[in-house]
């Protein structure tokens, strides 16, 4: 099966008939495209001969999905943190605040990187305490936290390049998107999609959304255009 170029509605998280489903995903369902969904086999035998259980915490979301988690973080109903993963009082903030806070954290709807089936954010299920509620924060990669092997093999093998076809990012960038340690996207499959989202497009998109802050987000289009989607 080969790479198919995606359409500017795959990309958008709008349209899903670029996506494979991915096996052995317990009761969730997981969707990636093709080419990544091949190099993820190979990425998860590589991390198994070190005793990593490699698990999707998500993968593909659809815009509307993307847009649910951001309209909470909008209006209070679902945590926003700050830089350090502590939670901010989005009440103190006014409405450029609030889309510059959840922007640390989440993309703008129809900006994620999750819609293009490229990227994923992993966790290892061998490691995973029972009972423990998957934060994806920093510190669960770090040494101490659950997920230290996990972290510390990708660090060794992302310091001298791609592995396996995977690269990270939101780490170590001027971008002003925090580190993501757990977040990998396969260069490849990634670099279809960047090359068609287009910044005019991505703002008709928003103008015709509900997202939440709409008004505040148009406003400051340049700037979260250039410090949060074209980092790449
Ligand atoms: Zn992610």
């Amino acid at each position: 099966m080969g790479a198919m170029k995606p359409t500017i509605s795959n990309i958008f998280g709008l349209d899903q008939s670029h996506l494979t489903q991915v096996p052995g995903c317990g009761n969730a369902t997981r969707y990636l495209v093709f080419p990544a969904f091949d190099d993820f086999t190979l990425l998860r035998e590589t991390l198994a001969e070190h005793g990593v259980q490699l698990a999707i915490a998500s993968s593909y979301r659809s815009f509307q999905q993307q847009q649910l988690i951001w309209n909470e973080k909008f209006n209070g109903n679902r945590a926003v943190f700050d830089a350090d993963g502590l939670p901010l009082d989005m009440s103190s903030l006014d409405d450029v605040e609030k889309v510059f806070a959840i922007l640390r954290w989440s993309a703008l709807p129809g900006a994620s990187r999750h819609h293009w089936g490229s990227d994923l954010d992993i966790y290892d299920l061998a490691a995973l305490p029972q009972g423990y509620q998957l934060k994806l924060i920093p510190a669960e990669y770090q040494s101490n936290g659950p997920f230290s092997l996990l972290g510390d093999l990708l660090d060794q093998h992302f310091a001298v390049g791609d592995f396996c076809g995977f690269y990270r990012p939101y780490m170590d960038k001027l971008s002003a998107v925090a580190n993501e340690p757990w977040h990998i996207s396969h260069r490849a499959s990634a670099q279809q999609s960047m090359s068609i989202l287009t910044k005019s497009a991505l703002q008709q998109l928003v103008e015709n959304s509900d997202i939440a802050g709409k008004a505040a987000v148009l406003e400051r289009f340049d700037e979260i255009w250039q410090r949060f989607v074209a980092i790449d």
